[in-house]
């Protein structure tokens, strides 16, 4: 049996880092774990509570409450988000969470949170997660890591028909501004802000297609599951 690697995924929003880590994670029969969608269910839970984010540096305890599980939705083949049982995969994807998600990730305290989370989930190894601080401050030690960037313009196109076929409303200009504002704030937030790990690996898909990256990609992982 070859042995199981840990593989982070980090990146711009939009640049498809949940599209490559889904592949990569079929592919090599591991598991999939999008980091980005438990910080919106976090802002959802906060939005939908009411709780303001003062509460939240002032009172941590507050995210004791929260619960996040992906379940497999097996008339489609892809994981859905549930918080505290409910399946919020749409709301968390919609342009209310989008608007505020850079703010609540911003917080120390929902950080260590979900950090403390994620670490548990790749014990075992054989994870694939994506996020913005996966390799530098999650998994510091992951095997594989890969910094995904795209031009701005190319990431917007992309999730504005990402969500047009998921038959959630969306205006392409907006997409663009909250993808330039949430790289900004992303980069220069003080906790954790994104970051490429000095040992990652540059992925440019400005002009890929989605097989042409997991075929690199996988070319890669191969290669460091074989050299252990
Ligand atoms: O990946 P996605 O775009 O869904 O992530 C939503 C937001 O969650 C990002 O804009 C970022 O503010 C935050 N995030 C983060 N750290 C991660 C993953 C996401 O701060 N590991």
């Amino acid at each position: 049996m070859p042995r199981k690697i840990n593989i982070a995924i980090d990146g711009h929003s939009s640049c498809g880092k949940g599209t490559l880590a889904k592949n990569l994670a079929k592919e090599l029969d591991y598991q999939f774990i999008d980091s980005g969608a438990m910080y919106r269910a976090v802002t959802l839970y906060l939005m939908n509570e009411d709780i303001g984010l003062e509460e939240v540096e002032a009172n941590p305890s507050v995210l004791n409450a929260i619960h996040i599980e992906f379940k497999l939705d097996p008339m489609r083949g892809f994981y859905n988000t549930h918080l505290n049982g409910e399946n919020v995969e749409r709301e968390i994807r919609g342009m209310a969470v989008s608007g505020r998600v850079s703010e609540v990730s911003a917080i120390g305290a929902v950080r260590s949170f979900l950090v403390a989370k994620q670490q548990e989930m790749g014990e075992e190894k054989g994870v694939v997660m994506d996020g913005r601080d996966i390799g530098t401050v999650v998994f510091p030690d992951a095997e594989l890591k890969i910094f995904m960037t795209a031009l701005p313009e190319v990431r917007a196109k992309r999730r504005y028909l990402e969500l047009k076929e998921k038959g959630i409303e969306a205006n392409l200009d907006e997409i663009y501004q909250n993808i330039l504002q949430r790289d900004k704030f992303d980069s220069s937030r003080e906790i954790s802000p994104l970051m490429q790990a000095p040992d990652a690996i540059v992925l440019n898909n400005t002009e890929m297609t989605r097989e042409e990256q997991t075929r690199i990609a996988l070319t890669w992982a191969k290669g460091v599951i074989l050299a252990g």
